[in-house]
């Protein structure tokens, strides 16, 4: 983490006793000749932390700036609020449809975050309390992610100011950071690697299966294994989302085969199969479908871990 607690820029800004804030208490400012936004508690970034920091700068601003506990679902309509952040959902005419939420710096050192949660591929294929379900876990991430930017900003003369330029390094970190804040790491980790603990953390926490999937995997420092697979009505499954170490698996797809193969064979919702790895002694791969939404997450420990 950079500049925690501190100020690294020389601005009269920032934020103080936060060893004292721990447990959601009130901050101290000191904010000469101005009164300091709300968004400015919580570090402020000059450079692209380490991607690990991002679960212990998640935990300090889910207490700090968001006042929740270890087991509250975030709400990102009141951590707005909270921070002083305007935000506005509005239909975004992205080209390619890649950008959907962004950060505006207003006068007044305030910010704007715009978003559009409706996805732009795929989205004709969802009905109902599915579709409105998706559409909550985009809206909730996409805020999550926006928040994450602020902390790369510091007040300035009128707008906040940039103190990083924007790169691929930082919309991973925020990525991360808004995972983290969104799941806490903490309670992942309590979780054994399994299906049905993504399935918990996506309930509880109110976040997409993916998320949830991300969360735990990143939770035991991307040890484990994961794919999430989206049966198709006609074909093979297709590949949802899998962690960059899937390779650290031999032959991964025999496996997967054969827990589809069982998952298509019985009326079970769950599977479970050997999964060899390049290095180690095999583990078990669990399967778990869950129909309503076509998807198959599969999990499968470490062989130091199982
Ligand atoms: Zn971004």
């Amino acid at each position: 983490m950079h500049g925690a607690g501190h100020d690294p820029s020389g601005s009269s800004y920032f934020c103080v006793g936060h060893a004292s804030t721990a447990q959601g208490a009130h901050q101290a400012w000191r904010a000469p000749g101005a009164e300091a936004p709300a968004w400015i508690c919580g570090p402020r970034l000059t450079a692209v932390p380490e991607i690990h920091a991002a679960e212990e700068l998640a935990a300090q601003l889910r207490s700090t700036w968001l006042g929740l506990d270890e087991n509250d679902p975030v709400d990102p309509v009141d951590a707005c609020e909270r921070l002083g952040v305007a935000l506005a959902e509005r239909p975004r005419k992205a080209p390619g449809g890649q950008l959907q939420g962004s950060l505006m710096p207003l006068s007044s050192n305030s910010f704007e975050i715009e978003v559009d949660a409706n996805p732009h591929d795929g989205w004709v294929t969802l009905e109902g309390q599915l579709r409105d379900e998706v559409l909550r876990h985009r809206f909730r991430f996409l805020v999550m992610h926006e928040l994450a930017h602020t902390l790369f900003y510091e007040p300035g003369e009128q707008r906040p100011k940039r103190l990083l330029h924007a790169s691929a390094e930082q919309e991973a970190f925020c990525d991360r950071l808004a995972g983290a804040m969104l799941v806490p790491p903490d309670v992942a980790r309590r979780k054994p690697i399994h299906p049905s603990s993504i399935l918990e953390l996506h309930r509880q926490f109110d976040v997409s299966i993916e998320v949830a999937a991300r969360s735990l995997v990143s939770a035991y420092g991307d040890a484990p294994l994961c794919w999430l697979l989206l049966r198709n009505p006609e074909g093979s499954p297709s590949i949802q989302w899998r962690p960059p170490r899937a390779m650290a698996a031999r032959r991964p797809w025999a496996t997967l085969e054969e827990l589809l193969g069982q998952l298509g064979s019985s009326k079970d919702q769950t599977a479970s199969s050997q999964m060899h790895w390049r290095r180690g002694g095999p583990t078990t791969a669990h399967a778990l479908l869950l129909s309503e939404r076509r998807q198959i997450v599969v999990t499968a420990a470490p062989p130091s871990t199982d």
